[in-house]
C-alpha cells in the first residue's frame, strides 16, 4: 500500500510499505479518505519539532471507511465512517486519572510521535475512533479533529453568548476558533498581519478585524465605543509580545486562552492580572471534544469547508508542500484526497 513519508527534514515522498494489519483486537482497519495537513505536519517537514524521529508518516486530522474490525470491537462495525482523535495516552498519570488525558505526561500523537494516518490504511484503537454520518463529505469528516482544538480552547475559556471575543492569528486554527465562537452567539474580532487572511476571517463571519501592524487592540477598541473590552482572548499565533498586548484590553474577570508552543519568555504585567481577576489558561489539543464537534458538524452548526482553502491528491503531497511554503497567504487549510486508488 502507499503512504506519503517524511524520510527526513525537506524530503517527503508518496512511497510503499507493507500492507497495514489490524494490529490488536480492539483496532479497526480503516481506509483513509481525507487528511488535512496541519502546521505540525509542517514542522515536521522543516525538522523543527522535538518531537519527531524520521522517517515518519505524518497526518493527525484524518478520516475514513472501517473495512475491518478486530474480534474485541464493540461499538464500529465494517462500513462506518470515523474520524480518529490522534492522541495516545498512558491512563496512569496524574492528568490521564483526572480525566484530561490530552496532557498526559507520556503523551504521543499520530503523525508526530508515531506514524500518522497518511498511508491508504491505518489500524486504530476502537476507542479513538469517532462515527460520522455517512452524509458528511470526507473532506469535512478530516476536519473533526481541527475543530476540536477550537472547542477547547473555547470551552477552556468559558465561551458563552455575551463574550467579546478576540482571537490573534487569522490561520486555519483561529478560523476554526472564529467558526465555533460564532455557532455560540459570541462577537468575535480577529487580528493577523495578512490582509488575505483577515479577508478570509471577514467572509466567514468575523464581527471585525484588525491587521496587527497598522493598528493595535486598544486603538481599535478606543475607536468602537460599543466595544468596551474584550471577556475572552485566544492567542494561536503564540509570539509572547500578543499576551502583553492582550492584557490592557481585558475586562475585570476575563479569560485568557494560549494555544502558542515557544519557549520564548513573555514580559506580560502581574497587576493586570491581578487587580481584574483574569484567567490565563493553556489549551492543548483536547479532551472529550470529539462526540461534541461531530454533533455540531451533524446538525449544521458550523461548516468546516469555509476553512478549507485547497485540496491535493494525496500523490501530490509535494505540490501541497510546496504550496503552503511559498505562497502561505493564499493557504487556509489544504486538504489531501486519499480516494484515488493507485
Ligand atoms: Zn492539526
Ligand atoms: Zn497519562
Amino acid at each position: 500500500m502507499k503512504a506519503i513519508l517524511i524520510k527526513e527534514p525537506h524530503k517527503i515522498e508518496v512511497t510503499d510499505i507493507e500492507m497495514e494489519q489490524l494490529k490488536s483486537e480492539k483496532d479497526v482497519l480503516i481506509k483513509v479518505k481525507a487528511g488535512g495537513i496541519c502546521g505540525s505536519d509542517m514542522h515536521g517537514y522543516h525538522g523543527t519539532s522535538p518531537f519527531i524521529n524520521y522517517p515518519v508518516v505524518p497526518g493527525h486530522e484524518f478520516a475514513g471507511l472501517v473495512t475491518k474490525v478486530g474480534e474485541a470491537v464493540k461499538n464500529i462495525k465494517v462500513g462506518d465512517h470515523v474520524s480518529v482523535d490522534p492522541v495516545i495516552s498512558c491512563g496512569e498519570c496524574y492528568a490521564c486519572k483526572s480525566g484530561r488525558y490530552n496532557v498526559c505526561s507520556d503523551l504521543k500523537v499520530r503523525g508526530v510521535h508515531v506514524d500518522g494516518g497518511f498511508k491508504e490504511y491505518v489500524s486504530i484503537p476502537e476507542k479513538a475512533c469517532y462515527k460520522i454520518n455517512e452524509n458528511i463529505p470526507w473532506e469535512v469528516a478530516c476536519l473533526v479533529e481541527p475543530f476540536t482544538i477550537a472547542s477547547q480552547s473555547l470551552s477552556r475559556g468559558g465561551i458563552n453568548k455575551n463574550d467579546i471575543v478576540f482571537i490573534a492569528g487569522a490561520g486555519a486554527i483561529g478560523l476554526t476558533i472564529l467558526l465555533t465562537a460564532k455557532s455560540e452567539g459570541a462577537t468575535v474580532i480577529i487580528s493577523d498581519i495578512s490582509d488575505a487572511k483577515l479577508e478570509r476571517a471577514k467572509a466567514i463571519g468575523a464581527d471585525y478585524t484588525i491587521n496587527s501592524l497598522n493598528t493595535s487592540l486598544e486603538a481599535f477598541i478606543e475607536a468602537h465605543e460599543a466595544i468596551e473590552g474584550i471577556t475572552l482572548a485566544l492567542d494561536a499565533v503564540g509570539h509572547p509580545s500578543i499576551i502583553e498586548s492582550i492584557l490592557p484590553s481585558m475586562l475585570p474577570t476575563g479569560r485568557v486562552v494560549l494555544l502558542g508552543f515557544l519557549k520564548a519568555p513573555s514580559n506580560l504585567i502581574q497587576m493586570e492580572v491581578t487587580k481584574k481577576e483574569l484567567d490565563i489558561k493553556g489549551s492543548r489539543l483536547s479532551c472529550n471534544k470529539f462526540s461534541v464537534v461531530v454533533d455540531c458538524i451533524e446538525q449544521g452548526l458550523f461548516n468546516p469547508k469555509k476553512i478549507i482553502s485547497h485540496t491535493f491528491d494525496y500523490t501530490k503531497v509535494e505540490e501541497a508542500i510546496d504550496l503552503l511554503v511559498n505562497r502561505p497567504d493564499e493557504c487556509c487549510k489544504v486538504i489531501l484526497n486519499f480516494e484515488t486508488e493507485v
